[in-house]
């Protein structure tokens, strides 16, 4: 099946029972039994439910690898991928991700004994140099939040493997649409599926994808333990967003692009960081293990004073000042002050992020009335 057939077709089939074309919602906790322990393969909605089980098999297949399994969030999917280590275990990580991952690693699981070293991952030998006999995971996300950064997810992965860690990447940026990094070594995936799968800034949800088998029936124990489990409605929910994903990222990639070029000759933008520039430090990455580029960028104003940042963030009409990305509609965001102020401040501005820097979700708008708005509010 080629990838536009997929969107709309893997892991959907019409219902048994009635013919319906759409996967029910099966809003169900538990499943009768016709004797202990005879049942149709569903016992408890913790464990399984179709509508789940049908967004699960649709994952599995637009990230190429060979299962799925659905979180109540993003942070949930990475939380269970922890899980699968014990006091002692180090973890080579990025200096440069989403906020909330680096609360989940720093504040929650750094007490138990997990040691995380944060370093610039796009330097290949400075992770192989952080590597003990303790490192169990190495954990990135490419293009990262909110700076841009591209990281060799093969270069990494062909390391990891010869010391036989395992490899996450957070791939909610790029979407299984620009990159697969399954086919790429990695050994799972991670998406904070609320942003682009899902696609309409509608549900909150996360999600695992693997090839190992072994792999799947470990993290599939940690989903049923410890019970971070979306609810039916928000599947069906992703189950359709995931059926317009490719068209969406067309039209996001388009749109990101002339946004990016626009505000790169802007005379009152001082900088823009996104991967698709020739003149970006790993332009020829990006070219290689995305499609295209994607719809995030960063930007800082040549005026970046608090004032006028402030100013320009109040200013936009079509784009929304929240947090979040990937949703149809442009979002602005203020890093240092929203998503990554769980981050403290020297170690932000010692990795590139500053005060002034300013976050773009560029959606399907039209890109010139996106441009307009863009800048009036820069004035
Ligand atoms: C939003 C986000 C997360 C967390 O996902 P939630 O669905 O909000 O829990 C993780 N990584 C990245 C890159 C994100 O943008």
């Amino acid at each position: 099946m080629r990838d536009a057939t997929k969107y709309i077709h893997a892991g959907v089939e019409p219902d048994p029972s009635t013919g319906a074309i759409m996967t029910p919602i099966f809003q169900t906790s538990t499943y009768v039994q016709s004797a202990p322990g005879k049942n149709k393969g569903y016992e408890y909605a913790r464990s399984q439910n179709p509508t789940r089980s049908a967004l699960e098999r649709a994952l599995a297949v637009i990230e190429q690898g060979k299962h799925a399994l659905s979180f109540s969030s993003g942070v949930a999917a990475t939380d269970a991928v922890i899980k699968l280590l014990k006091p002692g275990d180090e973890v080579i990580t990025a200096n440069d991700m989403y906020g909330g991952t680096y609360r989940l690693f720093t504040k929650i699981y750094a007490k138990f004994g997990i040691q995380f070293h944060f370093l610039n991952t796009q330097d290949a030998s400075l992770v192989e140099k952080a590597i003990t006999k303790n490192t169990k995971l190495i954990w990135l996300e490419t293009p990262t939040n909110p700076l841009m950064n591209i990281t060799d997810i093969q270069a990494i992965a062909s390391i990891a493997k010869k010391h036989g860690i395992l490899v996450c990447v957070d791939n909610t940026f790029a979407s299984p649409y620009l990159q697969n990094p399954i086919t790429l070594g990695a050994d799972i995936v991670m998406h904070s599926v609320t942003k682009y799968l899902a696609g309409h800034s509608d549900v909150i949800q996360g999600a695992l994808i693997m090839n190992d088998d072994s792999l799947r029936e470990e993290l599939y124990f940690i989903q049923k333990s410890c019970g971070a489990i979306p609810g039916p409605q928000d599947c069906f929910l992703v189950l359709r967003g995931i059926k317009t994903l490719h068209v969406r990222m067309q039209r996001h990639c388009e749109n990101g692009e002339k946004i990016a070029r626009f505000l790169r000759n802007h005379s009152k933008v001082s900088k823009v960081f996104w991967p698709g520039f020739e003149d970006h430090p790993n332009h020829d990455i990006a070219k290689k293990q995305m499609k295209a580029f994607g719809s995030m960028l960063s930007f800082e104003l040549v005026d970046d004073s608090p004032e006028n940042t402030t100013r320009f963030l109040s200013s936009t009409s079509i784009f929304a000042l929240a947090e979040s990305l990937g949703g149809v509609e442009s979002l602005v965001n203020h890093p240092a002050s929203m998503t990554h102020a769980s981050i403290p401040r020297e170690e932000r501005i010692k990795n590139g992020l500053r005060d002034g820097l300013i976050r773009l979700s560029i959606g399907i708008e039209d890109a010139d009335d996106l441009m307009e708005d863009l800048n009036n509010a820069i004035g």
